[in-house]
């Protein structure tokens, strides 16, 4: 197995050294090979997606990402800046879907800005599509308006747009993963109004064909995002397109409280990944050694349950971590009053020594 390490900016190295320190003490037999990406590597080969990195990720059996970005590369064309590496990662490796899990752990219930009794216990998966949708379409651009409430002025625009394949190959991960789980998939989409969606719904209704033991409902996205604040457990998997799935994602993270809790995996046909937080570079934070590992480290633990195809070393970190909030153990992101801070390295090695106690028993 050979994992590429991609380490990124601000925060991304510090969280990713944790990952790594939690990752060889598992005792599987990997290699890892580190490459800059971002900031980091725009600095040292003036792009933030050079060729080498390209290249170590499309060999790797999966990829662990920190995070890229920072507020001084504003400035830069849009195709130089550092979040212009994972656009490109995503669709140089074929990345169309991506799963995003919002758990809520039961010692962190406080954290929601809703009320405890409902998020507790609150364990959602959103599921979705990352290489389509108005975020690709063509054509895009701005131009002079020719129709529209003001000919003559300037407008911008942008396609939304889903073929069949594209709809159907995210639905049967969607079913798929449904099945993994309590065999109830929500498919969100605007289908009232838009007809990418009334095709998105009809391909969701025909795929379903296929998966009888699953039930399957629609859900307008206007509704889903009430629903996700009014009553989140009533969701359990979560199938949507791009620009939907960028907004009812965040909003499920913040149900959870904090974002430096939560993994993400973003998936190739053949289940190849790039594992990352969900959380960004974190400039205002990076290098006091303050950040919160966790969501890295339960990144790592996805790619060894999806990519890796070692689950039982993936149960084990998962356990760590809720052991290690257990001790109240927090970072600053998620400390309360009677819980214990710590820094982002004491974080790690505490997930470590959980670890190694299951393992020594
Ligand atoms: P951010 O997620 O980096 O930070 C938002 C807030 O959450 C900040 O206050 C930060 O301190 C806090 N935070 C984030 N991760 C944390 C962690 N692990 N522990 C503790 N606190 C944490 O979002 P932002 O500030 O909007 O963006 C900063 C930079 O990150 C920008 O350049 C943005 O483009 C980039 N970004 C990158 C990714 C990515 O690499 N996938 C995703 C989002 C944003």
């Amino acid at each position: 197995m050979k994992i590429a390490i991609l380490p990124g900016d601000g925060i991304g190295t510090e969280i990713m050294a944790e990952a790594v320190k939690v990752l060889r003490v598992l005792d599987l037999k990997f290699e890892t090979e580190t490459a800059p990406v971002g900031g980091a590597a725009y600095e040292t080969a003036g792009h933030p997606l050079p060729e080498s990195t390209l290249a170590l990720a499309k060999a790797a059996d999966a990829v662990l990402f920190g995070a890229v970005g920072d507020w001084k590369y504003d400035k830069l064309e849009r195709a130089l800046r550092p979040e212009q590496a994972i656009l490109g990662l995503r669709k140089h490796l074929g990345l169309f879907a991506n799963f995003r899990p919002a758990i809520c752990y039961e010692q962190l219930t406080h954290a929601s800005s809703l009320k405890p009794e409902l998020v507790a216990g609150l364990d959602i998966l959103i599921i979705r599509e990352l290489t389509g949708d108005i975020y690709f379409g063509q054509p895009r651009g701005r131009r002079t308006a020719v129709d529209g409430h003001f000919p003559g002025a300037e407008e911008g625009f942008d396609t939304m747009r889903y073929s069949r394949p594209e709809i159907e190959r995210i639905a049967h991960v969607a079913f798929q993963a449904a099945r993994k789980r309590s065999k109830r998939l929500t498919s969100v989409d605007k289908a009232n109004v838009l007809e990418t969606s009334q095709l998105w719904k009809d391909v969701m209704t025909q795929v379903h064909a296929q998966y009888p033991d699953v039930e399957l409902d629609h859900m307008y996205v206007d509704n889903a995002a009430m629903q996700l604040v009014k009553a989140p457990k009533k969701f359990d998997v979560v199938v949507t397109g791009n620009m939907f799935g960028d907004i009812l994602s965040d909003e499920a993270a913040m149900l959870t409280g904090s974002i430096g809790m939560l993994p993400s995996a973003s998936l190739d046909k053949h289940n190849k990944g790039l594992y990352e937080p969900s959380h960004g570079s974190a400039p205002d934070i990076a290098g006091k050694g303050i950040a919160n590992p966790l969501a890295t480290i339960l990144s790592a633990a996805m790619m060894l349950k999806f990519s890796l195809n070692q689950p039982e070393a993936a149960a084990r970190i998962e356990a760590a971590v809720q052991s290690v909030l257990a001790q109240g153990l927090r970072t600053a992101d998620i400390w309360s009053e009677g819980t214990r801070k710590v820094s982002t390295r004491e974080m790690g090695d505490a997930v470590v020594a959980a670890i190694t106690k299951t393992i020594t028993g």
